[in-house]
C-alpha cells in the first residue's frame, strides 16, 4: 500500500518488468515449452486450450462486476469484503491465484481510489480477468503515484478538486479491488442490472460506474 516498501514486494510470481522484447522471450520460452510437453504427451493441447480460454472469457471483470453489485445491494455482504475481502469474494465463487489477499478500497464523493502496481503487473486475477497492456506499462505505473489526476483526465475522469485520489500499491500478497460509487437513480435495480454499470476501470480506479441514462433497457 505504501510506495516506500518496493525491496519487500515479494513477487514470487514470474512476471516481465514492462520490456516488450522480455516478453516476447517469454512467449518463445512458454511455446517451446508446451510443444515439447504435448510432443511428450505430458498435457493435452486442449486442457491448456480451456485453461487459456478460461482466463480470457470465464474469468474476466463481469466476475469482479458482480462482486460490486452484490457490495451496493447488500449492507451485511458489503460489512464481509471490508472485513475480509478474500473470504467474501470467495462466497461468489471467485478465488484462486492471483487473488488469495484480496482488499477492498471504496470510492465516495471525498476519496477516489486508483490501483496500480509500480513494480509490475500485480492484479486480482479471478474478480479482474488478465490485466489490461497499459497496466503493465511503465509510464502508467510511474504516473498513476507521480500525476495521478492528470492519468485520470487522460482517461476521461474528471474528479472535483475537492475529491481527494489515493493510490493503492498492489503487490503479490495484497490485490486491490475499487468499489466505484453506485450512481444516482439506479434504487431498486437487480444486482444483475447494476454489475452492467461497473466496468473493468472502474474497478481499477481508473473509470467510474457507467451511468444508467446511458444502459439500454
Ligand atoms: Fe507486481
Amino acid at each position: 500500500m505504501a510506495h516506500d516498501n518496493h525491496d519487500d514486494h515479494g513477487h514470487e510470481h514470474g512476471h516481465d518488468h514492462g520490456e516488450m522484447s522480455h516478453l516476447d522471450a517469454m512467449e518463445v520460452r512458454v511455446r517451446a515449452l508446451q510443444s515439447l510437453l504435448v510432443e511428450k504427451g505430458y498435457v493435452d493441447p486442449k486442457a491448456l486450450d480451456l485453461i487459456v480460454e478460461t482466463y480470457e472469457t470465464r474469468i474476466g471483470p463481469r466476475n469482479g462486476a458482480q462482486v460490486v453489485a452484490r457490495a451496493w445491494s447488500d449492507e451485511a455482504f458489503m460489512a464481509r469484503l471490508r472485513e475480509d475481502a478474500t473470504a467474501a469474494i470467495g462466497e461468489l465463487g471467485f478465488s484462486g491465484r492471483q487473488g488469495e489477499h484480496m482488499h477492498i478500497v471504496e470510492n465516495s464523493p471525498d476519496t477516489h481510489n486508483m490501483v496500480v502496481c509500480t513494480l509490475c503487473s500485480c492484479y486480482p486475477w479471478p474478480v479482474l480477468g488478465l490485466p489490461p497492456v497499459w497496466y503493465k506499462s511503465a509510464p502508467y505505473r510511474s504516473r498513476a503515484v507521480s500525476e495521478p489526476r492528470a492519468v485520470l483526465g487522460e482517461f476521461g475522469v474528471e474528479l472535483p478538486s475537492t475529491t481527494r485520489i489515493r493510490v493503492w500499491d498492489s503487490t503479490a500478497e495484497l490485490r486491490y479491488l475499487v468499489i466505484p460509487m453506485r450512481p444516482a437513480g439506479t434504487e431498486g435495480w437487480s444486482e444483475e442490472k447494476l454489475a452492467r454499470l461497473v466496468t473493468r476501470d472502474s474497478m481499477i480506479g481508473t473509470g467510474l460506474a457507467l451511468d444508467p441514462a446511458g444502459l439500454d433497457a
